[in-house]
């Protein structure tokens, strides 16, 4: 595994972080369960081959993650774990209950400080409205030594991304970026030139770029795996300390760790010619969805981020008849219509978009591939 200093003043980090956002959920749970007796191990195994940087949030698994996180810290002996969680400080509530919140993390994780709290989701708007708020509450927190640093998560433009910068109140952020979607690549190398330690999430597009079809195969030559084309394009963007993948199996560590620890993720003259070929493609792509759920529910059921990776199977990938078969499913789902075709197009979904998505007209795009 490589490893990169975490900002100008941090410590070193893993060239790979593992999201703790995608654990495997107990059987017929959901997303708000954890199966601990199977994604404990996996946290675990990560550890023993060289992650060192785990990044969560404080209702992760409808806050289960750092739970499992701290299960799998417990009675570590290896080397120096590096812990970045966040809190929803958008909320409309006082400062008191967002210190609940720390200390609770902190009984969780079973560790007597966290390293990073971040600001979860902070756009303009929100900076302006409750950013003195947030330093209120990190202050507090590092003085009381709960925690080393404070950072923010954000999905805002470049441009926003670089004010919050030249605050230089933050010493770490993390944020949406991969080949498909690479609009904050300034602001990344801007972060980074700062000082500051810069993850990534969505490397692999919360999964919708993991399937090795040929026209993503043929980006990297010679590259085995969809992830390892995304994880590889990723690690070798100036500027990023770490790229956060969720993992949900001990192979997936493995594949992983054996990226992470390249000795050079991508040349210059295979950037280019990957950078070519990207121009080409995106030619043909929508702004892409991460899957992040923030839109859901939908008043008329449809699930839109499934619909969204099946459109993008198809368009970018080439995998149109396996999309198609998808949506059929999701068309005679057993709970109803989940599929394009049951949205009523009220727009109630649109602004809860942090990726500015064109969330009805790509679901007609959808419906039109159902036929
Ligand atoms: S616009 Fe369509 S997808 Fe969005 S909330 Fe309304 S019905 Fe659901
Ligand atoms: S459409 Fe937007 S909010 Fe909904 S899952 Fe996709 S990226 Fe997230």
């Amino acid at each position: 595994m490589q490893y990169h200093a975490y900002g100008t003043n941090g410590p070193m980090v893993s060239a790979v972080g593992f999201g703790v956002m995608r654990l495997p959920p107990k059987k017929g749970g959901g997303w708000g369960s954890v199966n601990f007796s199977q994604g404990v191990p996996v946290l675990r195994h990560a550890m023993e081959q060289g992650i060192n940087f785990f990044d969560s949030h404080h209702n992760y698994h409808g806050g289960l993650s750092e739970v499992a996180l701290g299960k799998a810290l417990k009675g570590w002996k290896g080397q120096r774990i590096v812990i970045q969680t966040k809190t929803p400080f958008y909320r409309e509530e006082k400062l008191d209950f967002f210190k609940k919140l720390l200390e609770e993390a902190i009984t969780k994780l079973g560790v007597n400080c966290i390293d990073y709290l971040l600001f979860h989701s902070m756009d303009m708007k929100m900076f302006q409205k409750r950013g003195k708020g947030f330093f209120q509450l990190t202050d507090w927190a590092m003085k009381k030594g709960l925690i080393r640093a404070r950072g923010f998560s954000s999905h805002d433009t470049s441009e926003n991304i670089k004010k919050f910068v030249d605050t230089g109140e933050f010493s770490a952020m993390l944020v949406s970026y991969n080949w498909l979607n690479r609009s904050v690549a300034d602001a990344i190398a801007y972060a980074a030139d700062k000082g500051m330690g810069v993850s990534v999430m969505n490397p692999v597009g919360g999964g919708s770029l993991s399937t090795g079809t040929r026209p993503i195969l043929a980006l990297l030559p010679r590259a085995k795996s969809a992830p390892e084309v995304a994880l590889r394009y990723v690690l070798a963007t100036p500027g990023v300390c770490t790229a956060m993948s969720g993992m949900n199996t001990l192979a997936q560590v493995d594949e992983n760790v054996a990226i992470g620890g390249m000795k050079t993720y991508m040349t210059a003259a295979a950037r280019a010619a990957m950078g070519k070929k990207l121009e080409q493609l995106h030619a043909r792509s929508q702004v892409i969805c991460t899957h992040c759920g923030y839109c859901m529910p939908c008043p008329a059921g449809v699930n839109i981020p499934e619909n969204f990776l099946l459109l993008n199977r198809a368009k970018l990938l080439g995998l149109q008849e396996l999309a198609r078969v998808g949506l059929r499913q999701l068309k005679e789902h057993k709970d109803g219509d989940k599929s394009a075709l049951a949205c009523k197009q009220c727009g109630a979904c649109l602004s809860k978009c942090p990726n500015k998505v064109k969330i009805i007209r790509q679901l007609q795009e959808t419906a039109k591939l159902m036929g």
